[in-house]
Parts: structure tokens; C-alpha cells; sequence
């Protein structure tokens, strides 16, 4: 980008700051007195965004509030989680139902069994699952899981992804990760992938992938990487763990069906609560029967929470209300979506990657097909079309990403489409003069 663009770049982004400060005064003193309590007012670090994040007060259908009064169109889903929007009434029902049979049971509860009975007769590579809170927590079993029964340490994963609060690899790996042996790969890197299993199979417990680099910027991963993957895990006898905590919403045997791939374990969460907490893995019954607990040697995977009654009575009511063909419409839905906004920027250093229901923008004329091509990406203009979208009340997240909820209808996704074509009439001399050999973060 030119000394000029820059400028003209860094003066809009003040602009639209103060503008957002000046709207939400109420959000401003919500997390001032946050901060009080809380390091930076935060309990969710993707949350904080400069000057201060919103604070929503209340949801519906597919409708957000803030503390101002300002109302949105939620594109955002909760990153995922909200796959059903703010009110499906089956889910709520399902909710005060566990509340009238009592919290906290002190033993197994009738629902548990049904839950996982109807997640394994989704995915075909899951003989035998076992819940957990989270999606982190799942992905943190399922290698220790590999590690206890391989008798090996190390794990392959690809720099750019996110499997959890612990499991970050966004720029080679957070200081904050579980001290498994990481050997960080390059996402859709066939030649150096194959590479390092030469070198390093004997090494690996397990090779743990998103089938799309979801939060690391809905990169789909190649077919053939995939593919890569599971053979070469074949041959060396590590565990190739999927995570599906976000592509399983893609079909209902997860990404890992549509592409024919048999994981040996899968990793899920979000949406399969039913915007409770949740988290789950599973896979082949061999393996799994590691935790069988009436096995001598078997072992322990506890947790108070595991079969939480709210939880699996929402998890039983969302199985029921994503039916295979709500799936295919809300995907497709997704599809017809990005290829609106693709076209919309033709031409422009403006690129929306992803699949079905969930995508993200980059501000690049580069392809987008590992971490370091999305660290490259201008995050300035990504900075100004998520303030610029929630003046037109489209809410995403601040890092580009949008993920498709069930009530989101065609009005919704041609207010969104508005939105852009808006914000591409508005900010395009800056859209221009970002050239592909100078792009940069702010
Ligand atoms: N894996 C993936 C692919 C995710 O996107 C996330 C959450 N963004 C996680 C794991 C972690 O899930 P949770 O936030 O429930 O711990």
C-alpha cells in the first residue's frame, strides 16, 4: 500500500472508531466497570476488539441487541455455536423440560445414552463417544487419548489452526499450549508434509486437523492434503484426529464423510448443544475402549459437567431440529451467499473464503490457502468493514468471520449483501490502492 493509502487508510479507521465509541456509550461504561473485575473486561479473549467490544443485552431469532439499543442482524452465530439463533423453541422447550426433572443428578440421567446414540449414527468413524464441556477439553483428550495408546509423544498440527484455549497454533503456537511435542506443518503443503512424516512419523501420536481452518480463516484444506494425511498416518501408526468441532455442521457425517475420509477420531462441539456448552470425541471403538472403565487397566476421563442435563436435553432437541435437510439448505444457503459477496468484489483485493454456512473475508489478491497467507492479508480495511458493517446492523466478528444461523433468511443475507456493496462504494479508493505487493497489517 502507498504512503498515501496508508494515511487515508489509518484516517478512516479513527473515523470509524470514534464514530463506534460515540454510538455506544452505554458498552464503554459496561466494560470500564468490567475491567474492574476482569483482565480487560474479558472472560473470552476473541471477544475484545479496540476501543471496547459490545455488550449485548438480549437475542432473538436471529436478531441482537445491544445495551444501546442498537439492533443487528447476527451473521455471527456465535462463532458457530449459535447454530439454531437466539430462540428455536424446540431448544428452549427441551431446556425448561431438564430444569423441571431437576439439575445436578448426582448419577447418570436418562438422557445421556439417547445423545450419543444419535451423534454416532451421524459419523461413521464414531463406533463410541464420550462428552466433554468443551471443544478445547475434547481436543485435549482425544491426544491424550493417542498419546496414552500409541506410547508416543509427538503431534503433528498446521500452523494457523485453532483447536482451543490451550491448543492455539496461529503463528507457529501460543506460549499458553499443553506441552505435547508439536511439529507444526504447513496447511495444504503436500510436498512438505510429506516430508515431515518422512522424517518424523516414527515420532507421532497423532496428527490433529481442522478439515477447513475455521477460526484460523475458513480455509478449506485440500482433498488430496486430507487424503495425504490419512494415508501417511496409516503407514506410520499415529491417530488422525479430526477436528469437526466447526466443519461438522457441513454435512451430517461431518467434512470427513462428504470427502469419504475415516478419522480414528473426531473431535466436536458448538452447535451440538444446542448453545449450551458442549464438547465431544469420539471414534474407533478400539481406541475409544481405552476409558471402558470395567477394564482393569482402562483410563480415566472424569469431569462433573460431562452429562450435564441441560446440556444433553438441548444436545437430543438440536439433533432433531438439524435434520440432514436443514443442513443441506442452511449450507446451501451459505454457498449462494459467498458466491454473492465474490462476485460483488470482483476485481478487488477482497476475497471470502470458506464453505457451505461459515466464511471469511481477507483483504488480499493472493490466494488463501494456509495461516501465513491469511496473516498477510491487510487487517486495517478487515478492521473497517466489521465497524462499517455494524453501523449498517450486520454483526460479525471483528476478525471477518460469519457463520450462517438457521433463522437467517434471504432478507437477512440481501441486507448483507447491501451492507458490502456499501461499504465497497464507500471505501473504494482505499480497496484500490491496496496492491498485492505491499499488503500489510495495520
Ligand atoms: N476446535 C475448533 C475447530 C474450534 O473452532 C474451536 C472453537 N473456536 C475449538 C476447537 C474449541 O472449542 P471451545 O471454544 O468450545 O473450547
Amino acid at each position: 500500500m502507498t504512503v498515501e493509502a496508508d494515511a487515508g487508510l489509518a484516517g478512516a479507521l479513527t473515523e470509524a472508531r470514534r464514530r463506534y465509541a460515540d454510538a455506544n456509550p452505554r458498552s464503554s461504561a459496561a466494560f470500564e466497570s468490567a475491567c474492574a473485575d476482569m483482565p480487560g473486561g474479558n472472560t473470552r479473549t476473541v471477544l475484545f476488539h479496540e476501543p471496547f467490544p459490545l455488550r449485548i443485552q438480549r437475542g432473538s431469532g436471529a436478531r441482537l441487541w445491544d445495551v444501546d439499543g442498537h439492533q443487528y442482524v447476527d451473521f455471527l452465530g456465535d462463532f458457530t455455536a449459535g447454530l439454531f439463533g437466539h430462540s428455536e423453541p424446540a431448544i428452549g422447550e427441551a431446556l425448561r423440560r431438564a430444569l423441571d426433572g431437576g439439575l445436578a443428578l448426582s448419577g447418570h440421567n436418562t438422557l445421556e445414552a439417547r445423545l450419543a446414540r444419535g451423534i454416532c449414527a451421524r459419523f461413521p468413524s464414531i463406533d463410541l463417544i464420550r462428552f466433554t464441556n468443551s471443544g478445547t477439553e475434547a481436543n485435549l483428550l482425544a491426544l491424550a487419548l493417542a498419546v496414552a495408546v500409541t506410547g508416543r509423544r509427538g503431534v503433528l498440527v498446521f500452523d494457523g489452526a485453532y483447536h482451543g484455549s490451550l491448543l492455539a497454533f496461529a503463528g507457529g503456537g501460543a506460549v499458553t499450549n499443553v506441552p505435547h511435542d508439536w511439529i507444526v506443518g504447513t496447511y495444504n503443503d503436500q510436498a512438505g508434509t510429506d516430508a515431515l512424516f518422512d522424517r518424523r512419523g516414527p515420532e507421532l501420536a497423532a496428527v490433529l486437523v481442522e478439515p477447513m481452518l475455521g477460526s484460523g480463516g475458513c480455509v478449506p484444506g485440500d482433498p488430496e492434503f486430507l487424503r495425504l494425511l490419512r494415508r501417511r498416518t496409516l503407514e506410520c501408526g499415529a491417530l488422525l484426529v479430526f477436528d469437526e468441532v466447526m466443519t461438522s455442521r457441513l454435512a451430517p457425517g461431518g467434512r470427513q464423510a462428504e470427502l469419504s475420509i475415516r478419522a480414528d477420531l473426531t473431535t466436536l462441539g458448538k452447535y451440538f448443544g444446542g448453545g449450551s456448552s458442549f464438547g465431544a470425541f469420539g471414534g474407533r471403538a478400539d481406541v475409544m475402549s481405552a476409558f471402558d472403565p470395567r477394564r482393569p487397566d482402562a483410563l480415566t476421563h472424569a469431569g462433573t459437567f460431562n452429562n450435564n442435563v441441560l446440556t444433553m436435553s438441548a444436545g437430543l432437541a438440536a439433533l432433531d431440529v438439524l435434520t440432514p435437510a436443514a443442513m443441506a439448505e442452511l449450507n446451501a444457503r451459505g454457498d449462494r451467499l459467498r458466491t454473492r459477496l465474490t462476485d460483488l468484489a470482483a476485481g478487488l483485493p477482497m476475497r471470502f473464503t470458506g464453505l457451505g454456512s461459515l466464511m471469511t473475508v481477507h483483504f488480499t489478491d493472493l490466494p488463501v490457502r494456509n495461516g501465513a497467507d491469511v496473516a498477510a492479508a491487510d487487517q486495517g480495511l478487515k478492521e473497517l468493514l466489521y465497524f462499517d458493517l455494524l453501523n449498517a446492523g450486520i454483526y460479525t466478528a471483528r476478525r471477518g468471520m460469519s457463520a450462517l444461523s438457521l433463522p437467517v433468511g434471504d432478507a437477512e443475507c440481501d441486507a448483507m449483501i447491501s451492507a458490502v456493496a456499501e461499504f465497497i462504494d464507500r471505501r473504494h479508493a482505499l480497496l484500490r490502492t491496496h496492491s498485492r505487493s505491499s499488503a500489510h497489517s495495520l
